[in-house]
């Protein structure tokens, strides 16, 4: 039996001329997002990037993302961004409408825009994405081989910030809070880098401009693009759920401020009768711990300030009401310091631990 059993056995056939640890490892690109965008390409592209998204009503499904590319001549790279959260919407419109009127001929560099970065997100008219229900902006670093969020936020680590030297994130309040329109950046150690910053932030010309150390950076695009070095900006314009027609105006002359700043491009001043400043008025640090107010119990906010109302330590800034039971007095809340208001609840409900204000205070000189 056993000088027959060879027989039935099919051996496999192997090259003798090839040496197994010489052959190439297959492929695998940096990203598995892809587009046909040629970064390095002068002219002006407007395109997608592709998100490979595999679902029961599609297979082999893609996100396609918009992506708009001027290179021309020499100059610096500036990255600008909007929607990272899907229910923040001047800076989507002010992108859009960037990408229609800036003509190739009038940049010097290159200008990479994404006016909806988390399209699902924006889609779906909320901050995380519906498809993961992460937040793009606590999803970074990223992950190659994750989630859509996670491949979205490893595609702008690892392909587009390396090419990038400023970056403007546009941002609003979202449905659960109401900002004054301002533009705002961390504190940094690197001396140069925060004078850049800082230069780039008085530039952009919004009507209120806030300094903050970051408390809870992990996981952010602001700080990933801090720690490789780039400016980077990023705006409250509003919010509140709605579309605010100041916020708009402040993210379209102050987009128009930057460029010109980093001279990038020189566009004709935005025909904005609410808010055309070339310098960012008033200068609020919001890194104090008290700057952030926060529920201690459920119910309704009342507040007793609108945005830009001065208020001083002690003083209320409103109250909780408790609807379930009419023998429970509200709650007051006091101010933990004084200062600005220049963020506020913009929904009636509010849970324990939700941000019911941000205190700002004026810098002087
Ligand atoms: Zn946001």
């Amino acid at each position: 039996m056993s000088d027959h059993k060879e027989d039935f056995i099919i051996q496999p056939q192997i090259n003798q001329d090839i040496n197994p640890d010489s052959l190439p490892e297959f492929y695998k690109p940096l990203s598995r997002i892809s587009t046909d965008v040629d970064f390095e390409k002068d002219g002006k592209q407007v395109s997608f990037i592709r998100v490979p998204h595999s679902r029961n009503d599609s297979a082999w499904g893609s996100i396609l993302i918009p992506i708009v590319v001027y290179k021309n001549g020499t100059g610096p790279t500036i990255l600008l961004t909007g929607g990272i959260h899907g229910d923040e919407y001047e800076g989507p419109i002010a992108l859009s409408l960037l990408t229609r009127t800036l003509k190739l001929e009038q940049v010097q560099g290159r200008v990479i825009i994404l006016p909806a970065v988390n399209l699902p997100a924006l889609m779906n008219d909320s901050r995380l994405s519906p498809i993961d229900n992460l937040d793009l902006n606590r999803s970074f670093p990223g992950n190659r081989d994750g989630s859509p969020t996670q491949a979205i936020a490893h595609y702008l680590d690892k392909i587009l910030l390396p090419l990038t030297d400023i970056v403007v994130d546009l941002h609003s309040g979202g449905k659960s809070l109401d900002f004054v329109p301002s533009i705002a950046m961390h504190r940094l150690n690197d001396k140069k880098q925060y004078d850049d910053t800082y230069k780039a932030l008085m530039a952009f010309g919004a009507p209120y401009g806030f300094i903050h150390s970051e408390v809870d950076g992990d996981g952010t695009f602001d700080t990933t693009a801090e720690n490789k070095g780039d400016v980077f900006l990023f705006s409250e314009l509003r919010g509140g759920g709605t579309v605010s027609v100041e916020g708009v105006q402040v993210a379209r002359n102050g987009i128009r401020n930057i460029l010109e700043h980093f001279e990038i491009a020189e566009l004709p001043k935005i025909k904005a009768p609410h808010w055309n400043a070339r310098q960012t008025q008033v200068i609020l640090d919001t890194s104090h711990s008290d700057s952030y107010v926060r529920a201690l119990t459920e119910g309704i906010f009342e507040p007793f300030f609108e945005l830009g109302h001065e208020v001083k330590k002690g003083k209320s800034i409103g109250r909780i009401h408790f609807m379930q039971n009419m023998n429970k007095k509200p709650v007051t809340i006091q101010a933990q310091h004084s200062g600005i208001i220049v963020g506020k609840r913009a929904m009636g409900w509010v849970s324990q631990g939700d941000c019911l204000a941000v205190i700002g205070n004026e810098i002087k000189g």
